[in-house]
């Protein structure tokens, strides 16, 4: 049902044009908002932070590879940030299945129903304690077609670790991927 749902909304959204995507929204509340929320400015913001160093799950039927995650894993590490193992999902894993996420870690999954097609080509859903900010789990959703595409996962990760959108061209952060880039100013760990 999922798997038919998906091929549809997929070829509907290459007929648009993959300029102006957003690469999705960012909830600061563990609830999926929609529709998208506004980009922040041109400086790097964060909202919640990891008290320990999450985990990656990689759900069985993700839309990335290990390589491709170890990858942005990287982008991150060298910007002072620290994770657990990376490891894939079993088929049958409850919050996969659920299109939840494990607690302490960051879930990377396929895109669920309430995933805005069309205009997004991922998006991330990070779950916090409001009065102290920690953020207890992550789930990434990507659609597999832009799973390998460059920048779109170290965006996602990028939310997970807290980070808001804002629209610094050729920022990591950028929340439009056809603008985005590598720069990460204003995102390393403990940046104020
Ligand atoms: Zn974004």
């Amino acid at each position: 049902m999922r798997a038919v749902m998906f091929a549809a909304l997929l070829m509907w959204g290459d007929g648009h044009q993959k300029t102006h995507l957003t690469i999705d929204d960012v909830p600061n509340r563990p609830v999926w908002i929609h529709p998208v929320i506004p980009i922040h400015g041109r400086k790097a913001h964060q909202e919640g932070y990891w008290m320990s160093p999450p985990s990656i799950l990689l759900c069985h039927e993700g839309p990335v590879t290990i390589s491709r995650i170890e990858r942005a894993v990287r982008y991150w590490t060298r910007l002072g940030y620290t994770f657990g193992t990376v490891s894939q999902a079993l088929p049958g894993n409850p919050d996969c299945i659920a299109n939840k996420a494990s607690y302490g870690t960051i879930t990377i999954d396929v895109p669920s129903q309430t995933f805005q097609f069309g205009t997004h080509l991922g998006s991330t859903k990070a779950w916090r304690f409001t009065a102290t900010d920690e953020i207890f789990k992550a789930r990434i959703e990507i659609i597999p077609a832009w799973g390998s595409s460059e920048r779109i996962l170290e965006h996602e990760i990028g939310h997970a670790l807290g980070w808001r959108d804002m629209n610094s061209v050729g920022h990591i952060m950028h929340g439009v991927w056809t603008a985005g880039g590598y720069n990460s100013t204003g995102v390393k760990n403990g940046t104020e």
